[in-house]
């Protein structure tokens, strides 16, 4: 801005960040009465093995505002985080999902993304124990994600806790793998089932040199481990064709399917194939 500007844009700058301040803190006290209020949705999106067959969905959360209207997750979640509302709302995600999962053909998984706060307070293994009683599900339908933030301490309890899901068949996967604090050990130390490839690198995929060795190296590396490789954020059939030729076993983006409501979910699966069910890992 011209200097002339200066006093302008200072008031200006306040005056948004006064707004700011105030939607937030107002955002935060609606939360808190958002889950007893049903605004508190899911939609799922789909996961296609690179066939075309259907594995399963993706849980995802949003939060329907009175006021403001759809609020996605990335601007309500580290309200949620801070405010330790996480492990009740993740409680509802996990028990919603799974019900919905059970309307569901059998064959079908269903991911529910965890947060640190959820893993962290250390009763997650219970939690889940609940939800495969009260629901009925086969814990082998169920796959949580968690990003490499929830693993940044790479303590004991984190690998008990992921050992004992493991133990009762759930699946685990390390979702945006690569963004964020890519420390390569918790892959000797953890049971993944797979890895999710951010979209950050699928984005350019079918013309960038740098994201292709990435993603090539990302899929040789868990593969070479025995995990699965899911590809986030597929736009496009080029990046779908790239990514099948790679041996990507999983793809997942806006090409294949978008976020969609429980009930077009409950369509999109009962038009599923039939996979022969046979015990494998499936993302
Ligand atoms: P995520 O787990 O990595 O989920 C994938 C995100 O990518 C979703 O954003 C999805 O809508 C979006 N996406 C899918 N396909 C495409 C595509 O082709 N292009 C683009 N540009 N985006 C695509 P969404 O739903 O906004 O969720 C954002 C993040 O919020 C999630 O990232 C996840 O980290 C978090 N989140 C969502 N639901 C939950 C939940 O129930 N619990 C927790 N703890 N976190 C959640
Ligand atoms: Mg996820
Ligand atoms: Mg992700
Ligand atoms: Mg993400």
């Amino acid at each position: 801005a011209a200097k002339g500007e200066g006093r302008g844009c200072v008031r200006t700058f306040n005056r948004s960040m006064m707004l700011l301040i105030e939607q937030r803190e107002s955002l935060r006290r609606s939360l808190r009465l958002a889950l007893e209020r049903r605004e508190l949705l899911l939609e799922y999106q789909p996961l296609l093995r690179s066939s075309g067959q259907i594995v399963g969905f993706e849980a995802l959360l949003r939060w329907d505002h009175p006021e403001i209207g759809r609020i996605t997750p990335n601007v309500f979640i580290p309200i949620a985080e801070s405010d330790g509302l996480m492990e009740e709302i993740g409680r509802w995600v996990l028990e919603e999902a799974c019900r919905q999962a059970m309307t569901w053909p059998d064959s079908l998984n269903v991911a529910v993304n965890l947060s640190p706060a959820q893993f962290l307070g250390g009763s997650i293994t219970d939690v889940v124990a609940q939800v495969i009683d009260s629901t009925g599900i086969n814990a082998g339908r169920i796959e949580l994600e968690i990003t490499e933030s929830v693993l940044l301490e790479e303590t004991v309890d984190n690998l008990d806790t992921l050992n004992t899901l493991n133990v009762l068949g759930i699946r685990i996967s390390l979702d945006d793998f690569g963004t964020r604090y890519s420390s390569l050990s918790y892959l000797k130390n953890f049971p993944f089932d797979s890895l999710k490839i951010d979209k950050y690198f699928i984005q350019d995929i079918e013309k960038e040199h740098k994201s292709q060795t990435i993603a090539r190296a990302i899929i040789a590396m868990a593969h070479g481990l025995d995990m699965m490789v899911t590809a986030e954020g597929v736009e496009t059939a080029m990046q779908a064709r790239w990514l099948i030729n790679e041996g990507c076993d999983i793809l997942q983006g806006y090409h294949l399917g978008r976020p969609m409501s429980a009930e077009k979910a409950r369509i999109f699966a009962s038009k599923a194939r039939a996979p022969r069910r046979r015990r494998e890992r499936i993302n």
